[in-house]
């Protein structure tokens, strides 16, 4: 039994990107980063747009709308408990943290059939290895993987830097509850048993550099007909399937993780980085340059139709 590749080569190996490929991360994250958000408002007294605003500052500082420290970096809050940080931390930022696991607990969920359809390739190709793809911190896309209960069926993972730990300008003092700092640290790989690699910023997508270091880490970098007989899997035409194109690899579009809802859009844009509404949430092309996938899935388990 072998994949079908476009050329109907044996697949060699799968890689796939994770946020609005694997589950709804818009979704996701706008519902669990908004309730957090109006829970410090409603703490703090501070104005929804106000710390909206701030936070998009934060998130381009740390390089990353999935900043898991983001409460206590945010000036107002800051200035609002003064210097007192161990009160900033209980009445607002783990507060602010739980109400975001707990929102998120509804919607970090996987696709319908991602389960299922991952469980088959490992059954039916024990030796095709599975590697995760992501611009999000590695850390932070392996507690979702973990959370989703995805993370035992890939070979590896492969994210950019993890977020740094905030410390205050003052005095040098960890913003950081000491059992939330000890659990992040700890848990800092799920009990995973496969490769972890760590990107630097620049390898980030629509650059071809961490997809190559993929290739490169499996040998399948040097001979074009290798590149050919590896499936690459993304939701953003523009940044997932343009940079297989580049690099020569099989593509698979995602198509049922473009943004539909408005109302979603909107909230993100309220504290998203301008820069990244684009790169964290996938549009319907219209525009006939768009790349083009190999294969375009309906739903994820459309990658069993390769099956042969
Ligand atoms: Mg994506």
């Amino acid at each position: 039994m072998k994949i079908k590749t476009s050329e109907n080569l044996p697949v060699k190996l799968i890689v796939t990107d994770i946020d609005n490929t694997v589950f709804d991360w818009v979704t996701y994250y706008v519902r669990s980063f908004s309730a957090m958000l109006r829970d410090v408002a409603s703490v703090t007294g501070i104005p929804y747009a106000q710390l909206a605003n701030e936070s998009q500052e934060v998130f381009t500082r740390h390089g990353s709308i999935e900043y898991p420290f983001l409460v206590q970096e945010l000036p107002s809050v800051d200035k609002h408990y003064a210097n007192d940080i161990d009160r900033m931390l209980v009445d607002c930022a783990d507060r602010g943290r739980k109400v975001f696991l707990q929102t998120a607990q509804a919607h970090l969920v996987p696709y319908q059939g991602v389960q299922d359809t991952l469980e088959e390739i490992r059954r039916r190709f024990p030796d095709v290895p599975l590697v995760a793809l992501t611009d999000a911190p590695r850390y932070v896309a392996m507690w979702k993987l973990n959370k989703l209960g995805l993370l035992p069926y890939f070979s590896a993972v492969y994210g950019l830097a993890d977020p740094r730990i905030p410390t205050c300008e003052r005095n040098g003092r960890v913003k950081v509850d000491p059992e939330i700092l000890l659990k992040h640290l700890q848990q800092s790989s799920f009990g995973f048993k496969g490769r972890i690699r760590i990107l630097p910023d620049e390898y980030e997508k629509p650059g071809t550099r961490g997809l190559k270091t993929v290739l490169m880490d499996y040998n399948l970098d040097e001979d074009p007909a290798h590149r050919s007989s590896v499936l690459w899997i993304g939701d953003n035409l523009r940044k997932d399937v343009g940079l297989g194109e580049r690099l020569g690899v099989c593509t698979a579009w995602a198509k049922y993780g473009v943004l539909s809802s408005q109302e979603l859009y909107e909230s993100l844009h309220e504290f998203s980085p301008v820069a990244n509404v684009h790169k964290n949430a996938s549009f319907a092309d219209g525009d006939s340059n768009a790349p083009q996938p190999t294969h375009i899935l309906e739903k994820f388990a459309d990658l069993l139709k390769f099956l042969i």
